[in-house]
C-alpha cells in the first residue's frame, strides 16, 4: 500500500536542470553551428553513431528488461558492456533506475509512480527528474545487491558515467583531431536525443496509442515511440507482461532489442529467455476487446442493444473456452492441436464480426 513517507516530493533539482540545460543548448545550437562551418568527419559520424546505438540499447536490454524486469539471464561481459553504457546514458545508476522501474510498474498511474501520467504529459517526460526528489527506496531491488558490478556502478556512478559518457568520447576524439566535435556530437547532442525518444515512453506511450491488452491501464502500444527507442514503444503489452524478454510481440513490430538478445542468446551470452505463452496472450488480447465493447456498449441504454451485449457474451464465454481447449492439446498429437485450433479460428471469425459491428455502433454514437 501507498506510504506516505515514499511519495515523490516537489522540490526544485538544479543539478539536473543545469546538465539538461548545458548539454540541450550545446546539443541543439551549438553542435549545429560546428556543423555549418566543419561539416562531419568519417570519423565523428562514427562516434556519434556508435554512442547513439550502444547507449539506449544498454538502457532497453540492459537497465529495463534484465535488470529492472530479469526477463532473461545474461553473461557478465555483457552486464557490464550494459553497465558501462548504461553509465553513458546518464540516466542513473542501475540499481536506481531498475528500482524507480519496479515502482512505476507496481504503483503506475497513482501519486507513488515516480513519473505518473495523472500529474501530466510534462511531469511524465522531464518534469519528475527536474521539479520532483524521488525518495530513494530500494527494498524492491535487494536481488540486484548480489551483483558486485551493480553495486560498483552505483556506489561510483559519477565516475562510470562520466568516464564512459564524456571522457571516453572526448578521448576517441582527440585521438582522431575532433575533440569539439566529440563534445558537442557524441555527448551534448547524443544526449539530448537519446534522453528525449527515452522520456517518451514514460509520457508518449502512457498517453497515445492503443491499449490492446489493458483497456484500464494509461500504457499505450505505440509504433513510432518503438522506432525511436529500439523497440519499448509497445507498452501497453510490456506493463501487461512485464516478464516477457519482447515488447513488441508479433513478429513484425519492430522491437531491435527482443531480435538482439534472441540473436546472443543464439550465440550463448544470453540465456533463459522468459516468453507469455501465445495462448494467454491471444486470451489478454480478447478480454481487452471484450471489456471495450462491453464498456462501450453499456453507456447506452436500449433493448436491443442489450440483447447484441448478451449476445456478445456469449460468443466471448464459447471463444475463451476452445482458446483453452487449443491450449490443454498443446502437447497433443498433432491432428487433435489442429482440431483445437481450427475450432478456436471459426470461433474467433464469429468473434472479430460482432466485435467490429459494435465498434461501428460506439463509432456512430461517438
Ligand atoms: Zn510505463
Ligand atoms: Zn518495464
Amino acid at each position: 500500500m501507498s506510504n506516505i513517507s515514499t511519495l515523490p516530493y516537489r522540490k526544485i533539482v538544479w543539478v539536473n536542470i543545469v546538465f539538461f540545460a548545458v548539454t540541450t543548448l550545446l546539443g541543439l545550437i551549438a553542435a549545429p553551428i560546428y556543423l555549418y562551418h566543419n561539416g562531419i568527419s568519417v570519423s565523428e559520424a562514427v562516434l556519434m553513431a556508435v554512442f547513439m546505438i550502444t547507449t539506449p540499447l544498454a538502457i532497453t536490454m540492459g537497465y529495463h528488461r534484465l535488470f529492472a524486469h530479469m526477463s532473461y539471464k545474461a553473461h557478465p561481459i555483457l552486464q557490464f558492456l550494459y553497465l558501462f553504457f548504461g553509465a553513458a546514458a546518464f540516466e542513473q545508476s542501475a540499481y536506481k533506475w531498475a528500482s524507480q522501474h519496479r515502482i512505476h510498474h507496481r504503483y503506475a498511474d497513482t501519486d507513488r509512480d515516480p513519473y505518473s501520467i495523472q500529474k501530466g504529459f510534462f511531469h511524465a517526460h522531464i518534469g519528475w527528474l527536474i521539479f520532483w526528489r524521488q525518495p530513494a527506496d530500494y527494498s524492491n531491488v535487494r536481488d540486484l545487491e548480489r551483483n558486485r558490478m551493480i553495486m560498483h556502478q552505483h556506489t561510483y556512478f559519477k565516475f562510470w558515467a562520466v568516464g564512459a559518457g564524456i571522457v571516453l568520447p572526448m578521448l576517441i576524439g582527440f585521438m582522431t583531431g575532433h575533440t569539439l566535435g566529440a563534445l558537442l556530437l557524441a555527448v551534448c547532442l547524443r544526449l539530448t536525443l537519446v534522453y528525449h525518444f527515452t522520456f517518451c515512453i514514460n509520457s508518449v506511450c502512457h498517453m497515445f496509442g492503443k491499449a490492446t491488452y489493458d483497456i484500464y491501464s494509461s500504457a499505450r502500444d505505440h509504433w513510432f515511440a518503438a522506432v525511436l527507442t529500439f523497440g519499448e514503444g509497445y507498452h501497453n503489452y510490456h506493463h501487461h507482461f512485464p516478464a516477457d524478454y519482447r515488447n513488441g510481440v508479433r513478429w513484425f513490430h519492430w522491437d531491435p532489442t527482443k531480435w538482439l538478445i534472441a540473436s546472443l542468446a543464439w550465440v550463448g551470452l544470453a540465456y533463459d529467455l522468459k516468453k507469455i505463452s501465445r495462448y494467454k496472450i491471444l486470451a489478454a488480447r480478447l478480454r481487452a476487446q471484450h471489456q471495450h465493447a462491453e464498456d462501450g456498449l453499456k453507456m447506452h441504454s436500449d433493448t436491443r442493444l442489450e440483447v447484441f451485449r448478451q449476445t456478445l457474451k456469449v460468443q466471448y464465454e464459447k471463444l475463451k473456452k476452445t482458446l483453452a481447449d487449443w491450449e490443454q492439446n498443446a502437447k497433443s498429437p498433432v491432428s487433435k492441436f489442429r482440431e483445437a485450433r481450427d475450432r478456436f479460428q471459426a470461433s474467433r471469425k464469429e468473434w472479430e464480426l460482432l466485435y467490429s459491428q459494435a465498434l461501428r455502433f460506439m463509432a456512430a454514437r461517438a
